[in-house]
């Protein structure tokens, strides 16, 4: 095999990037990752971890080290609005963890799970990472594609691989550029954000649950991150136009005031109103995940709402499979139609459920009563069965035995 059949290029040293680099690495690939800012980016705020992303991790080798920089809550209270106590729990802790062969579901900050990443990036000699690359200059090829990277200098590097992976993230210039994909579209909603102490939190709500509130046309998530002495607090509004500022917010926002009747939300925004900072939320169709030796993974290639808490998991997923097909089959158009046609119906089916759960917790009455009249009543694993085609998928099922990892 020439070099540069062991060489792939990845585009984007995210969540999806950095676990596609380690994978390959693990299979003796050489791996040329570009990114564009300076260091790691700690940009974010809290993610849930669920049973079937960790799976990847695990297979990386890095259990323990998620381990130390998460959380494992032990149940989702769910709360309707105007409630200040929940109408049911969705069990997690050991419930969960039993459930999906001793594999938690956790919550982490996302910098909490870059670092991991990045440091066990670090560790692998044939992995080559250059942050600060302001242009990736690609010529695709018959073989394989050659690349130039530059940096703020305008300093070359040439890089000749078999195959360059667009995982940088939701406005993807390798999707655009090179996969003909479109602009990512505004989805309608906004994601207001910010990390609060755990002090705080103790005073409203369990420190050791995650709390879901459901209200007329908002949403809100809060979990502790006790390895932080934080907690994470989503919140989620419906928008017409993406750009929004702080000041039409407080002046305009309908949804603020309906909030502001759960008095356990209004003590949040009245505390920390200031702090929140605010995400246009937005999406991406892709038909195809690929072109020529070119293809896309992570939010580059389906960028989804992030109601089920999937969007990293998915990326995840996409890049321990694309490893271990890259790895079995050296034509890359033989390895990607594979990727493409195992992850494309569960991703979308992934992507249509978190926009239903917009729908479902934005409800207003008398649909939400009819809604809250049965969660109430729900048993609970209810929810957890409903969702284990999410969190039981094994993304390697009988493929690890096919191939050698180092
Ligand atoms: C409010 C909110 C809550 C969420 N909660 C969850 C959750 O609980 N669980 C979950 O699984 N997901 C969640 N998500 C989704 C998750 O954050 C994303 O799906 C995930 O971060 C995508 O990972 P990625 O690696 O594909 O992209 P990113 O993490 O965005 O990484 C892309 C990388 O590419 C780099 N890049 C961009 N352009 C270039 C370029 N031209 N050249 C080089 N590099 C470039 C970027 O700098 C970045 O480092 C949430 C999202 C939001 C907005």
């Amino acid at each position: 095999m020439a070099n540069s059949d062991k060489t792939i290029a990845i585009a984007g040293a995210g969540i999806a990037g950095l676990t596609l680099a380690i994978a390959l690495a693990k299979f003796g690939f050489r791996v040329v990752v570009a990114e564009k800012q300076t260091v790691p980016s700690e940009y974010g705020a809290g993610l849930q971890i669920s049973p079937n992303a960790r799976r990847v991790l695990n297979m990386l080798g890095l259990d323990e080290n998620f381990a130390a920089n998460s959380f494992a809550p032990e149940a989702i209270d769910i709360y309707p609005h105007n409630a200040e106590k929940p109408i049911n729990s969705v069990q997690l802790g050991a419930f969960a963890s039993q459930r999906y062969n001793g594999i938690p579901y956790a919550v982490a900050h996302r910098a909490d799970l870059l670092n991991c990443l990045y440091r066990a990036a670090k560790k692998f000699a044939n992995i080559d990472m250059h942050f600060g690359v302001e242009d990736i200059d690609t010529t695709p090829a018959a073989n394989g594609v050659s690349i130039i990277l530059k940096d703020q200098r305008g300093t070359p590097y040439p890089v000749t691989a078999r195959a360059l992976i667009g995982a940088d993230g939701v406005r993807s210039p390798t999707r655009i550029n090179h996969v003909n994909g479109q602009a990512p579209k505004f989805t309608g909603y906004i994601a207001w954000r910010t990390l609060m102490p755990l002090t705080h939190l103790d005073a409203h709500l369990s420190t050791i649950h995650t709390s879901l509130f459901w209200g007329p046309d908002y949403h809100v998530v809060v979990y502790p991150l006790p390895h932080q002495q934080r907690a994470n607090v989503a919140l989620f509004t419906r928008h017409s136009r993406k750009n929004v500022s702080r000041e039409d917010e407080i002046a305009l926002d309908p949804n603020r005031i309906s909030i502001k009747k759960n008095n356990i939300l209004s003590a949040f925004l009245d505390s920390f109103y200031d702090q929140f900072t605010l995400w246009p939320l937005f999406g991406v169709n892709c038909e195809t995940w690929y072109k020529g030796n070119i293809a896309l993974i992570g939010d580059a290639a389906h960028a989804m709402l992030p109601f089920q808490a999937q969007g990293a998991a998915m990326g995840m997923e996409d890049a321990g499979l694309l490893a271990v097909l890259l790895a079995g089959e050296a034509n890359n158009a033989k390895a990607f139609a594979q990727y493409q046609k195992l992850r494309k119906p569960r991703v979308d089916k992934v992507q249509q459920q978190s926009a239903k759960n917009g729908k479902i917790f934005h409800m207003r009455p008398p649909k939400a009563w009819a809604r809250d009249f049965v969660v109430a009543r729900q048993s609970p694993d209810a929810q957890l069965k409903r969702l284990d085609w999410i969190y039981a998928h094994d993304p390697f099922e009988g493929m690890l035995d096919k191939s050698n990892t180092a």
